[in-house]
């Protein structure tokens, strides 16, 4: 078997239908994974399974919210029948953020922001492990952020988030090594996607700071994040895990400035 082919693994990858997440599945697809997909959005899920299906291939999709702790569930076990109680690869994709200033989030926003971002990442971990474990070779990949390695006003809540992944990919790593469980975290900069055309208030503006303080004086493309992610589950990445890599320009090796 080579070990730059996903082919005979199976996927699961959240949040696939824009974004990080769509280039995702491709990637892992393109490689040869059988995957399963999410988002809430079931005529935007039909559309793109429908493309999937016309480049030939393999995808399968749930309608499925993230936040919710019984959808989670029942997304994992419809997983599990499809793919006979195992998984080798879980990418948690699903997160969002809105902006406002740290004493303005309610207990409501709290709850919403860390459900979406960490607790749907944790839970998915959790109920993957079982079927991580029975497949013999088992990757976990966190969709992480660069705000959760550096101060970026991109939110509070979101940023403490994305921090508290990086440490959770480190502790799976340490404690699932011996079921050969492999995790790591992604931490990408601004990439285009509707979530930052969302997020931003002033786009020319935004863009112009951000292409300003990045050595590549640019913004990344979805395109760009998924090949890391689809080389942390080969084979060929076999003794990489624990690790937070950033997909950045250089905007964290130049200070951020
Ligand atoms: P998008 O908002 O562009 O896409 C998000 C995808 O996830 C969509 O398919 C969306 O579908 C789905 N999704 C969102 N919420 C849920 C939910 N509760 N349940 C199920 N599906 C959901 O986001 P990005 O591609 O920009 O971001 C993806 C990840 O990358 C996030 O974790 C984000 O924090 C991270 N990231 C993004 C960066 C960027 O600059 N874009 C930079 C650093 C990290 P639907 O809404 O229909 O459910």
């Amino acid at each position: 078997k080579s070990r730059w082919s996903l082919v005979g693994m199976t996927a699961v990858v959240t949040g696939g239908t824009r974004g990080i997440g769509c280039a995702v599945v491709e990637e892992l697809a393109e490689l040869g994974a059988v995957v399963h997909t999410c988002s809430r959005n079931e005529v935007e899920l039909n559309q793109r399974l429908q493309e999937w299906s016309a480049k030939g291939l393999t995808v399968t999709g749930s309608v499925c919210d993230l936040a919710s702790r019984p959808q989670r569930e029942q997304l994992i076990g419809k997983v599990s029948l499809l793919f006979g109680g195992k998984l080798n690869i879980l990418i948690n994709n699903v997160g969002t953020t809105y902006h406002k200033r740290t004493t303005d989030y309610t207990a409501d926003d709290y709850s919403f922001l860390m459900g979406t971002n960490l607790e749907s990442c944790f839970h998915m971990s959790q109920l993957a492990h079982p079927l991580l474990k029975a497949s013999g070779v088992g990757s976990i990949v966190f969709i992480s952020s660069v705000a959760g390695l550096v101060s970026v006003d991109v939110g509070t809540l979101y940023c403490a988030a994305k921090g508290a992944i990086n440490q959770l990919a480190k502790n799976l790593a340490c404690e699932w090594a011996k079921d050969n469980i492999r995790t790591n975290s992604v931490a990408p900069w601004v990439i285009k996607t509707p979530l930052v055309d969302q997020v931003m208030d002033d786009k020319n503006k935004f863009t112009s700071d951000v292409e300003s303080r990045t050595p590549m004086k640019r913004l990344g493309e979805a395109n760009e994040v998924s090949p890391l992610v689809a080389f942390l589950c080969l084979p060929a990445a076999s003794y990489i895990t624990g690790q937070t890599i950033a997909i950045d320009g250089g905007f964290t090796v130049n200070d951020c400035f």
